[in-house]
């Protein structure tokens, strides 16, 4: 069939093609879009299997929700920080144990929390007198049989509901388990952390589905050099274009036209989307013909959290040598935890993390009062604070390029939508960490899924392009592309 674009090479700059269609004699190719650990992972793939690739990617630098900022001098992760799992089936680890990155280990394979089991920890009540230790564990230990109790009422109950809901059932059954004054602070902490995990408050978290996803063995490793090594090792050598916006995605018969702001558009036989689903959701990317009502559908109802980080750098330490110091109050919305990341990397940088609502608000803050607000935490606890000589702090809700932090099952919403979510629409593939199952809201979920839509594109678009395509290639008339080894094997 004969394009009707003017452009030899199907991922330069296109000129407008009525129908989307695409050269008998082009090699394999595809549009990836975004360059987070998803699309970066898919384009990497799609590349090593002789396909023509271009990664499109609105910001002005790759890595997406992975974002090392050297602005202290030094690397601290704004956005994902921790390999969640880290043992040889995590996907990533050969990637990073090639880099001989280090990883230092906040907690193991047992914490209630998931992310931090505190093995070393210093909480304090708002008056700044820290809580003793024994307390911490005791109520550690309630809370872990309260989430036990709330996962016996979803066997009673058919009808979901949330997570707050359900702690509120539990302590009416077993008053044994109720906690008061100071007990209770230590409590609502525990919530926080795990709203922490979720990106979410408790009252939008799903009872049925909350501890759905797959827990990888090895315990939690922070990125001691930040993400940005493995960023760039895999970003080496692809066709990646920055600044540029994807509004657009058409879909024909036999090809993928995508238009980004700038008015230039690519033609591909196949495109995989990788942008994050708060951008799928606000509806940014128009999609011709439009997507099927299943794929809407998850796009509607797979829920998106926001988790924030405010970075404050001092010029010396003055607080407990431990991972994690944390503020108790009455209500979870009211806690505070930081990351002491000198435990971990010797630089002077506490991480104050809000989640939920409390992320919310915060953003509406300048950076300045949003760094005052983590700093008035800090000096809750510890009076004689110095102030930070620098800040960052993140804006992950309402940046456009992310919209939300990571994905998350809201209340009566199926873990199955993920799936939903990845599956492709005829050659527009998806990845991202929202379309994975089983490692979803983590850079190894990002990761896999781009894998997968990577080896799911090449199947279909080596299909389609029938075997002529590949013949000519063989024969030479496409220069540059590697010839695939023949396999044989003699039992
Ligand atoms: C504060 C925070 C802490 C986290 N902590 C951890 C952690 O410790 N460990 C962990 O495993 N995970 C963590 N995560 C989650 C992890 O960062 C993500 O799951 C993962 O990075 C997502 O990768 P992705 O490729 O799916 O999406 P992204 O990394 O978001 O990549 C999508 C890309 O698409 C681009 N884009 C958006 N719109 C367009 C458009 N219209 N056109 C072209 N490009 C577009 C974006 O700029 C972005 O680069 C954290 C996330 C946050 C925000």
């Amino acid at each position: 069939m004969e394009s009707r674009c003017n452009s030899n090479d199907s991922l330069d700059k296109a000129s407008y093609c009525s129908t989307v269609e695409r050269k008998p004699t082009s090699p394999p190719s595809a549009i990836v879009i975004g360059s987070g650990f998803a699309g970066l992972a898919a384009a990497h793939a799609l590349q090593n299997a002789s396909f023509k690739v271009v990664l499109l990617e609105s910001r002005d630098r790759i890595g997406g929700r992975a974002y090392t900022d050297y602005s202290f001098g030094f690397p601290v992760d704004m956005g994902a920080a921790w390999l969640h799992g880290v043992c040889e089936e995590n996907p990533l680890a050969p990637l990073i144990g090639r880099l001989g990155l280090p990883l230092y280990r906040t907690s193991g394979d047992n914490s209630v929390l998931f992310d931090h089991d505190l093995e070393s920890y210093a909480l304090f009540d708002m008056d700044g007198k820290q809580i003793p230790q024994k307390l911490v564990t005791e109520v550690g230990e309630v809370f872990d049989n309260m989430l036990k109790e709330a996962n016996k009422l979803r066997q009673e109950n058919s009808e979901d509901m949330s997570i707050a809901k359900a702690l509120a059932m539990v302590l009416e059954r077993r008053s044994d388990l109720r906690q008061e004054g100071l007990a209770n602070k230590v409590l609502q902490w525990y919530l926080c952390r795990m709203e922490g995990w979720f990106a979410a408050d408790a009252d939008t978290i799903s009872l049925k589905y909350w501890d759905d996803e797959v827990l990888l063995p090895g315990g939690h490793g922070l990125m001691v050099r930040g993400y940005r090594p493995v960023i760039n090792t895999l970003a080496k050598g692809l066709d990646i274009r920055l600044g540029h916006r994807v509004t657009k995605v058409v879909r024909g018969k036999l090809g993928v036209e995508v238009s980004v702001d700038n008015g230039e558009s690519f033609n591909a036989d196949a495109a995989v989307i990788t942008v994050p689903l708060g951008v799928l959701k606000a509806n940014s990317i128009k999609f011709e013909p439009k997507l099927p009502q299943w794929k809407e559908e998850a796009i509607r109802d797979i829920a998106v959290g926001t988790e924030n980080k405010i970075a404050l750098h001092f010029d010396k330490v003055f607080w407990p040598n431990v991972e994690f110091l944390g503020v108790v109050s009455s209500s979870s919305y009211s806690c505070s935890y930081f990351l002491n990341l000198h435990k971990a990397t010797g630089h002077p940088v506490l991480v104050y993390m809000p989640a939920g609502r409390l992320a919310h608000d915060i953003e509406k803050m300048s950076d300045e009062a949003a760094a005052n607000f983590a700093f008035l935490q800090l000096k809750q606890i510890l009076p004689d604070a110095s102030e930070p000589i620098n800040h960052l702090v993140s804006h992950w809700g309402s940046d456009t390029n992310s919209l939300g932090s990571y994905s998350y099952d809201s209340v009566g919403k199926p873990h199955y939508l993920h799936e939903w979510l990845r599956i492709p629409v005829d050659n527009i593939f998806f990845a991202g960490e929202a379309t994975c199952k089983d490692y979803t809201g983590t850079v190894h979920g990002a990761f896999n899924t781009g894998l997968m839509a990577a080896e799911e594109c090449r199947m279909r678009v080596l299909e389609r392009h029938g075997e002529l395509d590949i013949f000519n290639t063989a024969m030479g008339e496409e220069a540059g592309f590697v010839p695939v080894p023949l396999l044989i094997s003699r039992m």
